[in-house]
């Protein structure tokens, strides 16, 4: 299949290019490095030993997709193009849903106008908001706590009112949930600019010393050790997701909502430890306040995407741990 990722050179973008295009399919990376960096493509051509073609441009811009689409003869997209640091949409909501909401405005008009209709989606586990019960499945209310979470529920509404309006639309929506770990190669990996805010790009960083120790936000909630508990999804895993996804789509229309993640919560504690036992290294740590709107502990039921797309996770958190302190060490390498 010819498939275009908008996003494709970003954290989640770059690993399914890589799962993608070894199972065959002709891939077609979008970005406009808002937050990649361009050398990724190169990086994602020698581990898949293949020329992807990768072009600069923005979600935003529907002439630049419509071309796009038809030259490359697109049967199905793959949209991960956005942003989403959750602190930075309370302080620029309008850019978040400009990015987010009209971004994939823009896509949905391009595809339709050139007639491609599979699309699978990047949502996010922040749609549910605080736990009405867990693990949450995908009939668990919505009601996202931020901006970002907001924009995310949008584009969710508005393609099922697509899906809705034309039967021969083809969607699935996946909400991930805490995207970890990189392709066993080390070469491409999560890359945040600046200080990191989520916990496994600030470990690495203090693996790597480059910054001094971890904070860790509360170590008083209602959880096995007192921090928080996330379901921590290795990127590899929820890549394979993306290729069940559009497998999936081949055989049913309609639109469809999946939840990617392990199913199995752990702790700030134990990714830390797990972390030292990769790294062979010691993490400083420092206890302060809680972090304000973290819940406590949330993680998936993954039952949908098992017996409907026959897929679950499979690597563990030693592999998590390795290969993002693998990524750690070659990203130092980098002079970009
Ligand atoms: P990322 O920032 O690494 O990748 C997103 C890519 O999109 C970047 O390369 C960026 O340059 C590009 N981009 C942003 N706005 C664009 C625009 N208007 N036009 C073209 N390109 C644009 O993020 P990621 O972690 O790979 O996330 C991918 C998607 O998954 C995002 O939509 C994100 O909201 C969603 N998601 C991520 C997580 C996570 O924790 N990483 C969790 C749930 C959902
Ligand atoms: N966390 C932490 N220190 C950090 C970053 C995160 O203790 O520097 C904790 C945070 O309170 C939460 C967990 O790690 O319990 C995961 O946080 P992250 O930001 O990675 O994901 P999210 O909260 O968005 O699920």
């Amino acid at each position: 299949m010819n498939i275009l990722l908008t996003g494709g050179t970003g954290y989640i973008g770059s690993h399914t290019a890589v799962v993608l295009a070894n199972a065959g399919h002709s891939v077609v990376l979008l970005d406009n490095f808002c937050n990649s960096n361009q050398s990724v493509s190169a990086r994602i051509n020698q581990i898949t030993n293949q020329t992807l073609v990768c072009i600069e441009g923005d979600v935003r811009d529907t002439d630049l997709l419509i071309n796009t689409l038809k030259k490359f003869k697109t049967e199905a997209v793959v949209h991960f193009a956005g942003l989403k640091a959750v602190g930075e949409s309370a302080q620029e909501p309008l850019s978040y849903f400009d990015n987010n909401v009209a971004g994939s405005i823009s896509l949905l008009e391009a595809m339709k106008k050139t007639n491609v209709r599979t699309i699978v989606f990047s949502s996010s586990a922040t749609v549910y908001g605080k736990p009405q019960y867990l693990p949450y499945d995908e009939v668990h209310p919505l009601n996202p706590i931020n901006p970002y979470g907001r924009t995310k529920l949008q584009v969710e509404e508005i393609l099922q009112d697509v899906a809705k309006s034309d039967y021969s639309w083809r969607i699935a929506l996946l909400r991930y949930f805490n995207p970890v770990g990189a392709h066993v190669s080390g070469m491409i990996g999560e890359d945040p600019r600046g200080t990191p805010n989520n916990l496994m790009p600030y470990i690495m960083r203090v693996a790597a010393g480059a910054l001094p120790h971890l904070n860790i936000f509360g170590d008083d909630y209602d959880t096995r050790d007192g921090t928080g508990e996330r379901d921590y999804i290795h990127v590899m895993d929820l890549a394979e997701g993306h290729l069940a996804a559009l497998n999936y789509l081949t055989q049913h229309s309609g639109c469809e909502i999946f939840n990617l993640g392990t199913g199995i919560p752990v702790s700030v504690l134990e990714l830390i430890h797990e972390f030292e036992v990769a790294s062979q290294g010691t993490i400083p740590t420092e206890v302060v306040a809680r972090r304000a709107g973290d819940l406590p502990i949330y993680f998936a039921s993954a039952n949908k995407a098992k017996s409907l797309m026959d897929w679950s996770a499979k690597r563990d958190l030693t592999d998590i741990c390795k290969s993002s302190w693998n990524w750690q060490k070659f990203r130092g390498s980098l002079d970009d």
